[in-house]
């Protein structure tokens, strides 16, 4: 790792494979696991991991894998990052838990001011603090009831916001993450969003549409002042990287803003430094009243967050929000210690660096192969998506196939999309450029094959 590394533990950092992927041992420990941990709970690539840091993921067969995951967004900072071992170590020696609702602790209202620093907008902010994207999403829900006293939540077609109830009802595909699981929460409403590469008249009238087609549907079928919030991810995550049309949002914002609605931007996967901007919302300048965060904010402690307008924040009632292990003393210091490495070693212009880097690079690959419909996404959140040549019908078969064929070679990438056909590519914001380079040369030849 070179000196402007922020640490972690000190692993080659190269690509090594030494058995078949999986190899032996990880082959014999996920029978192990079958017998043991839920259907339910799947595998992307099993590989059991001894060790990860800066770019690389290492198996107890020995392979190092080059790492196009982060965890889903998680280690931006890298794994074991050294602000975040420093800190949480330092924080663990002295206590593991009070519980803030009992006594409190500084470093959760250090990560408050933090948060209230680095979202968008200058205006007075408050924030609480959770365990997982989806409790942050309930909570930002909650608090914007409690504020409007409407009952109404507008999302967005291939919108992502977890697995429990409510944000399964949040969620729009069904397979994997509703089906059976149903009845959803009432008084949730999809209305369509500004998806340009399939938009039917064209990219070019997508957002003013996408825009007037929404905002109809909510006065029409909804009424505008029934409307709490409407909660939508600046780029869309699981849906597959889908890049909202310029224009789109701040409509969408302003809409917001005419009819008293709360506007909630769900930044736990574009978040903290991930598009090469804090956050995603600052591309076009938005301000949301209230933004979520989780993923990335604590290099990989589970914590998660609901920060915004001071007034609406504030709406709930004492004791209204909370929970036994929000805002961990463990994740704060750990959270502290990720921001401190991103502002320490510029990771959002890391960010952009890998963004230009694999943009280069997809965008000579996609000219040469109609398979790639398109090339997506902003920093170190890109995206392909496969179609069958000639066409934009979904290629789910390529996605997974070029997947599985990375895997075999040792490098991690992750499918998404509504329709399973988008690879989504989410390194570490940490890792050295040569591994990249190489896990793009890989990445090439596996398309290549696959789409032949
Ligand atoms: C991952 C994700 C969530 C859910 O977060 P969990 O920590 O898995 O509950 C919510 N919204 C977005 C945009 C996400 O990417």
């Amino acid at each position: 790792m070179g000196a402007s590394q922020p640490g972690g533990p000190s692993l080659p950092q190269e690509r090594r494979l030494v058995t078949a992927i999986p190899g032996p041992k990880s082959v014999e420990l996920m029978e192990r696991r079958n017998k043991a941990v839920a259907r339910g709970v799947s595998t992307t690539l099993p590989v059991f991991v001894t060790r990860s840091g800066g770019g690389v993921v290492e198996d107890v067969d020995g392979n190092s894998l080059i790492d196009f995951g982060s965890g889903i967004a998680v280690t931006s900072v890298g794994n074991s990052a050294e602000a975040v071992v420093r800190r949480a170590t330092e924080q663990l020696q002295r206590f593991t838990h009070t519980c803030f609702m009992v006594t409190p602790y500084d470093s959760y209202v250090a990560v408050a001011e933090q948060l209230n620093e680095l979202t968008p907008g200058d205006h007075e902010k408050r924030t609480a603090l959770f365990n997982s994207g989806a409790e942050a999403v309930e909570n930002a829900v909650k608090i914007a009831r409690a504020y409007t006293k409407r009952t109404a939540v507008v999302v967005f077609d291939h919108g992502y916001h977890g697995r429990t109830n409510l944000t399964m009802a949040l969620t729009a595909k069904n397979m994997p993450y509703k089906e059976s699981f149903g009845p959803f929460a009432p008084e949730v409403y999809r209305v369509p969003v500004a998806y340009p590469f399939r938009w039917l008249t064209g990219a070019e009238n997508c957002a003013d549409e996408a825009a007037a087609a929404a905002i109809d549907a909510v006065t029409k079928q909804i009424g505008a002042h029934n409307v709490a919030a409407v909660v939508i991810e600046p780029i869309l995550g699981e849906g597959g990287f889908i890049e909202p049309a310029k224009g789109f949002l701040p409509k969408i914002v302003e809409f917001c803003r005419e009819n008293g609605i709360v506007f909630v931007a769900d930044e736990i996967q574009t978040g903290f430094c991930r598009t090469g901007e804090w956050f995603a919302c600052d591309d076009e300048g938005i301000v949301p009243d209230l933004i979520t965060t989780a993923k990335g904010i604590a290099g990989g402690l589970p914590l998660a967050a609901v920060t915004g307008r001071a007034e609406i924040m504030d709406a709930a009632h004492a004791g209204g929000l909370g929970g036994t292990y929000g805002g961990n003393p463990v994740a704060c210091a750990a959270a502290l210690g990720a921001i401190e490495t991103m502002r320490a070693h510029d990771l959002n212009g890391a960010a952009q660096r890998i963004g230009e880097v694999m943009k280069g690079r997809l965008n000579t690959i996609a000219e040469k192969n109609p398979a790639i419909g398109e090339v997506r996404g902003r920093g170190a959140m890109i995206a392909i998506e496969l179609v069958k040549p000639g066409t934009k019908e979904p290629a789910a078969d390529y996605a997974g196939a070029i997947a599985k064929a990375c895997h075999a070679e040792g490098l991690l990438v992750l499918t998404a999309g509504t329709y399973g056909n988008v690879l989504r590519f989410l390194p570490p914001l940490v890792m050295p450029e040569h591994l990249l380079v190489e896990g793009l040369d890989i990445l090439e030849k596996a398309i290549a094959q696959v789409t032949a």
